[in-house]
């Protein structure tokens, strides 16, 4: 168990369709679980931000993502089985591209069907925060990055530059 390299944007992992978990208790999934958690909290720790991560971040082309806002744990296998039509817009960022944003719109709520960490299937209703999350984190199984998601080219820019656009005019944003 130990933290790893998060991999960066043109890293080629990041672009692979993640195979389903079959058995939760293998130790290489019990150890990619451990890893996900670990990475997630020290890069918390260093940068200040952080809710989830997928694995292929750290390298591994699994269905599995890792939440600690709202909901906390591994989720395998997620998928969305329901969607609201309604929807909202934000500024999206990403472990694998922390300076930069993309304005991404995502459903407001969602159903996500997933098995746990002992192999139990489950169902979560998500809404807001959690499950514009739970949509970025379930992009990254599947190859999708936010970028790929922002509304128009126009709204991928860098971090600094939107720090100073809202500091001016936030209602421009
Ligand atoms: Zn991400």
């Amino acid at each position: 168990m130990a933290v790893q390299e998060i991999l960066l944007l043109g890293n080629p992992i990041l672009r692979k369709q993640c195979s389903p978990v079959k058995n939760t208790r293998t130790a290489e999934i019990v150890e990619t679980i451990a890893n996900l958690r670990d990475t997630l909290q020290d890069f918390r720790k260093r940068k200040g931000f952080g809710r989830g991560i997928a694995a292929p971040q750290i390298g591994v082309t699994r269905q599995i993502i890792y939440i600690d806002f709202e909901y906390h744990g591994a989720l395998l296998n997620p998928t969305i089985t329901k969607r609201s039509r309604k929807k909202f817009t934000l500024w999206d960022d990403c472990f694998s591209f922390p300076d930069i944003l993309a304005k991404v719109e995502r459903n407001y709520s969602i159903e996500v069907s997933f098995i746990d960490e002992s192999g139990a299937r489950k169902k979560l209703n998500a809404e807001g925060s959690l499950s514009e999350l739970l949509q970025h984190e379930i992009d990254h199984v599947n190859g999708i990055l936010a970028v790929d998601r922002a509304i128009d080219s126009k709204h991928i820019i860098l971090r600094s530059e939107y720090e100073k656009l809202s500091a001016k005019q936030p209602v421009m944003l």
